[in-house]
């Protein structure tokens, strides 16, 4: 027979010699979440194998991932402190801001990433600032997250990642980075986030539940993959330098989309409730975790992601070298 596909498929060394997607630690990205205080490292029982850290003990989790191979982490942030603008946010001896300075002090070459939004910070959970009729305003909502990106980008945080979906926070981010002399701080912005049931995990674990309503009028509706295009293209314009899309699993389309369509790096983040499924049903012996994973980052990957932003990262990473 003349075409015989099997031929490539016939031993494992020739399957990946013809392989089309390659997984590699360097593409991923290690999500840690720090609170107030010192010597802090608590379970988030939402999130099984992650932690809450303070800024002295993120450094060990840090060190030890990068002995793994993973070299970029994305901070989080829960503060002592909470108020209607998220004004802690931007306190330069926030949790994070200390992190950063920690982990760039004592792991100079790994890749400081810090999630910049408000919601974590304000009491209503909201990402930006709630006007009287209860509805998000964007354009009061800017200085705010642009203070809160200087003053991770000041801490020496190689990348600040707006998670807020704000119209326009790119550019006044990066205008006020420029300003004050951060030229160089990387935006990698969260283009695509929709409005997703899969975040569940990760709001127990920052405590960011919205307190009233929802974040519909701000985040992506899920049925829409040109206003996805959209999003992304405008952040490049902004001056995005990294377009990303979240949650990955249920949206491998849009990362596929996005990538055709912006020649900006694309990342994309596989989100709490996504890893949450996969720990749950591996506990119950329903799938195999290390397989099923592997097979989720590959596909990520191929859609088109070229980070990829995970809580499997340092599983994976020693996975990929066995
Ligand atoms: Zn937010």
């Amino acid at each position: 027979m003349r075409q015989r596909p099997r031929r490539l498929r016939r031993t494992e060394a020739i399957r990946r010699l013809v392989a089309e997607t390659r997984l590699h630690p360097d593409q991923f990205v290690f999500p840690l979440f720090v609170v107030p205080g010192r010597g802090i490292r608590e379970p988030i029982p939402s999130l099984p194998g992650q932690f809450h850290f303070s800024s002295d003990t993120v450094v060990a989790e840090a060190a030890e991932a990068r002995d793994e191979g993973v070299r970029a982490v994305l901070l989080f942030g829960e503060p002592e402190v909470k108020d209607d603008l998220g004004r802690s946010a931007a306190d330069s001896n926030g949790p994070v801001q200390q992190a950063v300075r920690a982990l760039k002090r004592e792991l100079p070459d790994l890749v400081v990433m810090t999630d910049v939004c408000l919601c974590a910070y304000t009491t209503h959970g909201h990402c930006g600032v709630v006007g009287d009729d209860q509805t998000v305003l964007n354009d009061a909502t800017l200085p705010l997250l642009a203070e809160v990106a200087v003053s991770h980008a000041e801490a020496g945080a190689d990348v600040v990642a707006p998670s807020d979906m704000m119209d326009g926070r790119v550019g006044a981010i990066r205008g006020a980075l420029d300003a004050a002399g951060l030229g160089d701080t990387v935006i990698m912005a969260y283009s695509a986030k929709y409005a997703s049931a899969f975040y569940g995990p990760f709001r127990e674990a920052v405590d960011s539940a919205p307190q009233f309503g929802d974040r519909r009028s701000y985040q992506m509706a899920y049925p829409n993959r040109r206003e996805a295009v959209r999003e992304a293209r405008l952040d490049a314009d902004e001056g995005a330098d990294i377009i990303m899309v979240k949650p990955a699993l249920a949206y491998l389309d849009v990362i596929a989309e996005v990538r055709a369509a912006v020649d900006r790096p694309v990342a994309a983040y596989n989100v709490s409730g996504e890893y949450a499924m996969v720990k749950a049903a591996a506990n119950r012996g329903w799938v195999d975790e290390r397989a099923v994973t592997m097979e989720i980052l590959t596909a990520i990957a191929r859609a088109g992601a070229d980070l990829i932003i995970t809580y499997h990262a340092r599983e994976a990473a020693r996975w990929l070298k066995e």
